[in-house]
């Protein structure tokens, strides 16, 4: 896409350009380099958060009122381009671009005062609470219970899943309060802080060996009432406008452009099918070339949310589009990068790095099988990661679903 960009713009772009370059360390952006998914390591994103929260540009999309940033659509669009090209590593979605925008819309001013600034300065890291081990695409069939008592609720039950729940000091959940009525109503969005007594973590260690995601228990956990976001029993209200900022409202096309570039570098310099470069191979190339025009079309989508999201509006149905379309293109980008990695991007190498755990000091070993060059030795990491992407934050059959109700009236 061309851009005409003004004087203004330009001007601004050398602002986040000078940014960057005096404060994103070699470890920083390694570090983004290294992510292998949406979690980078979660230290090295913690710092860059505080390092953004002091110049005021952590959490653009927020209203300016409570410290977002007055930017143009064009400016959004620079910085997460500037950033992504820089190898910024990406924040923690789930306080700045989730629960934070439920708590702008539902929460009380107290709560607003209490919580936002703290997820803006990173004191306050939350994880979520939605899945439970019998409810995840019909999460209205959650159980987990909260039984009233008095000026408390009492939480007992589980939630499966948690990304980062060993990392997070809070939680926000939904919890069961009413079993009258359809299974929508008698839900309570919840923030649980998460060292109140009576909540376990056990990790779920993955087949690769990562541990990301949690299972959390609950048992005879005390919530004070006034931890309920919006109004008891009607969570589902403020659960559902979350989710939309879950599946939009990040800017993952220009990480997928500098994606398709590095595949399109490395395939020059890889061998194909016939001994001449990959990226002459005509089935290779149309392939790549069809995932650099779909992240085309997704800049344009994410365009129109932030444009909504930046006059105080909910992306709406246009954020299971994005949800879709962002992660079948990551999943096609990272087939691709691993054919551009070679026979050495083959070799599974999670000592190079774990998504949302420790880098580890990359040092190669006597076997002789692990790529000198870091993302070579991420792409199958990444393509591993990114099956998940079609599962986490609703399946893509569930966003289908959505679009065929909400967008095409089916
Ligand atoms: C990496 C990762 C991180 C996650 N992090 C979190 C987190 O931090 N917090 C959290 O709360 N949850 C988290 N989740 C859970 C995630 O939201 C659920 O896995 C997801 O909603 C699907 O639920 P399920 O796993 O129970 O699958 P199920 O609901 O059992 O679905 C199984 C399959 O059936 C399909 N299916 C189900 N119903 C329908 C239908 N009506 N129409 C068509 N197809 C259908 C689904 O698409 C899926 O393919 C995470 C998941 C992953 C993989």
């Amino acid at each position: 896409m061309e851009f005409d960009w003004s004087a203004a713009d330009v001007a601004f772009r050398d602002e986040v350009r000078a940014f960057l370059d005096a404060n994103l360390t070699p470890e920083l952006r390694r570090a983004g380099r290294l992510a292998t998914s949406v979690y980078p390591d979660h230290e090295a994103s913690m710092a860059w958060q505080r390092i953004l929260h002091e110049r005021g540009w952590a959490a653009p999309a927020w209203p300016v009122e409570h410290g977002g940033c007055a930017w143009s659509l064009t400016q959004h669009y620079i910085f997460s381009r500037e950033s992504t090209l820089a190898g910024a590593p990406p924040l923690s979605p789930m306080g700045i671009r989730m629960v934070a925008h439920a708590i702008i819309a539902y929460g009380t001013p107290e709560q607003q005062a209490f919580y936002l600034p703290r997820i803006l300065s990173g004191e306050i890291f939350f994880c979520q609470g939605y899945s439970e081990p019998e409810a995840g695409s019909d999460l209205a069939s959650l159980t987990m219970a909260a039984v009233d008592d008095g000026d408390d609720l009492v939480c007992t039950g589980s939630k499966i899943w948690t990304t980062h729940a060993t990392e997070a000091n809070w939680i926000f959940c939904l919890v069961r309060t009413s079993r009258a009525g359809k299974k929508q109503q008698g839900i309570t969005f919840l923030l649980i802080d998460m060292t109140t007594p009576g909540i376990e973590i056990r990790p779920l260690v993955m087949t690769s060996g990562e541990q990301v995601q949690n299972q959390v228990f609950f048992d005879n956990v005390r919530v004070p009432k006034s931890n309920v976001l919006g109004q008891i029993d009607d969570g589902w209200t403020v659960a559902k406008y979350l989710l939309v900022f879950e599946r939009g409202g990040g800017a993952m096309a220009p990480y997928l452009q500098a994606m398709a570039q590095e595949v399109a570098v490395a395939a020059a310099e890889q061998p194909g099918p016939d001994g001449n470069p990959l990226l002459d191979d005509a089935a290779f190339a149309a392939r790549l070339a069809d995932a650099r025009i779909r992240s085309d079309v997704l800049e344009i989508l994410e365009y129109r949310t932030i444009s909504a999201m930046s006059r105080g509006q909910n992306p709406g149905p246009a954020a299971s589009m994005l949800k879709i379309l962002a992660t079948e293109l990551s999943q096609q980008l990272t087939e691709l990068a691993l054919e551009a990695a070679g026979p050495r991007g083959r070799v599974y190498q999670p000592h190079a790095t774990a998504p949302g755990g420790p880098i580890a000091e990359f040092v190669p070993p006597a076997d002789g099988y692990t790529s000198g060059a870091d993302w070579q030795a991420v792409a199958p990491l990444r393509y591993f990661n990114d099956r998940a992407g079609s599962i986490y934050a609703g399946s893509n059959e569930i966003q289908r679903n959505i679009l065929a109700k909400a967008a095409l009236g089916l």
